[in-house]
């Protein structure tokens, strides 16, 4: 299975896909994490690459669709997570067949809410939230035992142009997977194991009707 996870920043699409990567055995490619490991490279683009996240502005198409193919490519079942997120890359990987488009359908002010406790390990891989997604030892991430920290990008500013760019660029997407009839909104308000539940029933669907 082949599946997209769109939605706003902070709408949960890493902490399901943590979910669905065990459950299903989905590989997990976050657009996003790639960006991040490029960065950590310390390479001409790699330091490109941290500028425009840490503005909280989009990397160019072409460098991300190159490095999510690449990534996909040896891979049968896979998450989308954060890709695509313009109609450019959506239209880049027509040629992957992907099954089915999950939208995670969350309120801004919910999502306000989640920022300000969210944490990460220092891989980035795994996200925790101070209240609702605690770790079991405070402060340390349960799987690789590094220290968590917030991510640079989660600071007001950046936010609040991460979201703009949300509602100019991938909210089209919605739209374009709509007219494909893969779309599915799922209620995104709740705690991750209520939105985890709805994903697994549109999920457990599909696969009935395949
Ligand atoms: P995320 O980890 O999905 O929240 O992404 C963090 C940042 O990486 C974004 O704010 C962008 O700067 C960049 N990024 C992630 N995915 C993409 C993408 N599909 N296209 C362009 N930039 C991206």
């Amino acid at each position: 299975m082949k599946l997209i996870l769109l939605g706003p920043p902070g709408s949960g699409k890493g902490t399901i896909s943590e979910r669905l990567e065990k459950d299903y055995k989905l590989y997990h490619l976050s657009a996003g994490a790639l960006l991040r490991e490029e960065v950590a490279k310390s390479t001409t683009i790699g330091k490109d690459i941290k500028a425009y996240i840490e503005r909280g502005e989009l990397v160019p198409d072409s460098f991300v669709v190159q490095l999510v193919k690449l990534d996909a490519k040896s891979k049968p079942n896979y998450i989308l997570d954060g890709f695509p997120r313009t109609l450019t890359q959506a239209t880049e990987i027509e040629d992957l067949n992907i099954d089915i488009v999950l939208l995670l359908d969350v309120s801004e002010d919910i999502v306000l809410e989640r920022f300000a406790g969210r944490r990460v390990c220092q891989s980035g891989e795994h996200g925790y939230h101070l209240t609702h997604l605690p770790p079991k030892v405070t402060g340390i991430c349960d799987v690789d035992k590094t220290s968590l920290i917030q991510r640079k990008d989660d600071n007001p500013q950046v936010i609040k142009k991460r979201f703009q760019i949300y509602h100019k660029d991938t909210a089209l997407l919605i739209n374009y997977y709509q007219k494909k009839k893969l779309l599915h909104k799922i209620p995104a308000n709740g705690t991750p194991d209520e939105v985890y539940q709805n994903v697994k029933k549109i999920i457990n669907q599909l696969n009935k009707n395949k």
